[in-house]
């Protein structure tokens, strides 16, 4: 599959942009030779979005059938499903497993939306006069989706089947890094019979591409995630044009261990939690706090199992920990950890590049935990997004919550104790858009994900997911025949 042209107004073209190689960070090769677009490329993705989406063809399909297109996309990603996380893999290093898991879910969500729509009711509201009263919804018209590298294809998704069931055009513009499975995923849609005008996918710089789509007049939303840095920018262009925007950020996540937790699964979900996706993950435990009375011999075992984790390319199958999605990345990752050490923490295991054959050529890092630091120090405030792991030990609830939540970020939380009632009233406490108990990192698309405070605005997700793309209508029908008397 070439990936020069992009997909523009219904059209596979070369964009206004510079065409850019894609690397694959497992071993420094080049993937693909994508293209990318400019700004006459948003100018012509709008103009055939807006008219797309005014089309009554569209814009008044009925939501069975709209959901038939929905669950027919869902199907060509899933009939697809290993190219595509071949193709993810090569592109972000990720390990089969993880990018396989993508696009099943990214499968999963067409289909969800598909039933949700079909679902979803308007509402005849209680009149106070001689009045038929309705709440319905409409569709916005046209929609930008920004998304980031970490979980290309399901990030898509996410905002994908929800626009498009809502009745919208959509331009997607997939980040930098990770392009070519955005520009799969057009091809995948296009052939399951989306009308042309309706997507467009362009790739390019955020803050020129990505910019020219926040600031379009004719743009009525923005779907984004991605850094709080950029999030905010985007808040602001915004707030000029006074348009809703959906903002999924950064993370800084406590995992809390309790004194009676069940040793083995806390262990198990706080690797998986830390270290799948290499780090890699907004929502990812990097602050563990555990009960100072199991303190040492608890990190001496997290230390010991994390050891034994498989470092290694993402299409061994035995691969637990892939290399990072670049070279750059990696090298920042490298840079938090060098800081955190001079500004003295100790490392407990990794801090480095692991050692050893077929390591030399990519962006791997080892998992890494660190302690000898309290919460506000940089490493416990700032977002790694790496396989790095601060320990901290804890005396009391009352000042547990207030150190996990000392924190700009409110995106997660995992609890691990015994007492459910005491992790429900601590999961109460946290100021997290989502608290794991005894477990981390499951998803289900039918429940719906934010962060509080600079992890986000607004919900993805769930059966209100749709509803987050349309503009709420009220209509008075007067049912009265007699004139009103106030003339
Ligand atoms: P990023 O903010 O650098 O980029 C995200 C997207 O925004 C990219 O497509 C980028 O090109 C675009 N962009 C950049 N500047 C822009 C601008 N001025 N206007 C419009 N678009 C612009 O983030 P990233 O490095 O790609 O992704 C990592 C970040 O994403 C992390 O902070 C992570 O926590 C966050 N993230 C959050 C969630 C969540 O659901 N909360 C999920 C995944 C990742």
């Amino acid at each position: 599959m070439s990936f020069e042209e992009i997909y523009v107004a219904g059209r596979w073209r070369r964009g206004a942009g510079a065409l850019r190689e894609s690397i694959n960070p497992a071993d420094g090769s080049v993937v693909a030779v994508h293209g990318t677009a400019g700004i006459a490329d948003v100018e012509e993705a709008v103009e055939a979005g807006r008219r797309a989406a005014a089309d009554p063809a569209w814009r008044d399909m009925m939501p069975h059938l709209r959901a038939r297109l929905l669950h027919r996309i869902g199907d060509a990603i899933e009939a697809d499903a290993d190219g595509i996380a071949a193709l993810q893999t090569a592109d972000t290093g990720k390990t089969l497993a993880e990018t396989r898991g993508l696009a099943l879910s990214a499968a999963g969500t067409f289909r969800y939306m598909a039933a949700a729509l079909e679902t979803m009711d308007d509402v005849l509201t209680t009149p106070r006069g001689p009045n038929l009263t309705l709440s319905v919804h409409e569709p916005i018209g046209v929609v930008g989706a920004i998304t980031p590298w970490n979980s290309p294809i399901a990030s898509d998704a996410q905002k994908l089947a929800p626009a498009l069931a809502a009745g919208n055009a959509v331009l997607l513009k997939p980040a930098e890094w990770t392009s070519l499975v955005s520009l799969r995923l057009a091809r995948i849609v296009e052939g399951a019979g989306l009308p042309p005008g309706l997507l467009s996918v362009l790739p390019g710089d955020g803050a020129v591409v990505g910019d020219a789509i926040v600031r379009h007049r004719q743009i009525g939303k923005i779907a984004f995630t991605g850094g709080t840095v950029t999030g905010r920018r985007i808040a602001a262009a915004a707030a000029q044009k006074l348009m809703p925007i959906s903002l999924e950020l950064g993370g800084k996540s406590p995992t809390i261990v309790m004194a009676d937790a069940d040793i083995d699964r806390a262990i198990a979900g706080i690797l998986y939690g830390v270290f799948s996706s290499t780090g890699q993950s907004c929502i990812a435990g990097t602050r563990l706090f555990v009960h100072r009375s199991i303190f040492d011999s608890f990190v001496a075992q997290l230390v010991a199992r994390t050891q034994a984790l498989r470092v290694g390319p993402g299409t061994d199958p035995a691969t637990q920990v892939a290399p990072l999605v670049a070279f750059a990345h990696r090298d920042s990752v490298a840079g938090h950890v060098e800081r955190a050490v001079a500004a003295g923490a100790e490392i407990l295991t990794g801090g480095g590049r692991p050692v050893g054959e077929g390591y030399a050529g990519g962006a791997y890092y080892a998992p890494t935990i660190l302690t000898g630091v309290t919460n506000d120090a940089a490493i416990c405030q700032q977002e790694v997004f790496g396989p790095v792991l601060v320990a901290l030990p804890f005396d009391d609830v009352d000042s547990l919550v207030e150190t996990a939540n000392d924190s700009v970020y409110g995106l997660a939380c995992g609890i691990w104790t015994r007492d459910f009632p005491a992790a429900y009233a601590l999961a109460r406490r946290i100021e997290a858009g989502t608290v794991w108990i005894n477990t981390y990192k499951q998803f289900s698309i039918s429940t719906p994900f934010g962060g509080m405070k600079e992890s986000g605005l607004g919900r993805e997700k769930g059966r209100d997911g749709i509803r987050q793309y349309m503009n709420q209508k009220s209509i008075y029908v007067g049912m009265d025949p007699a004139p009103l008397r106030w003339a």
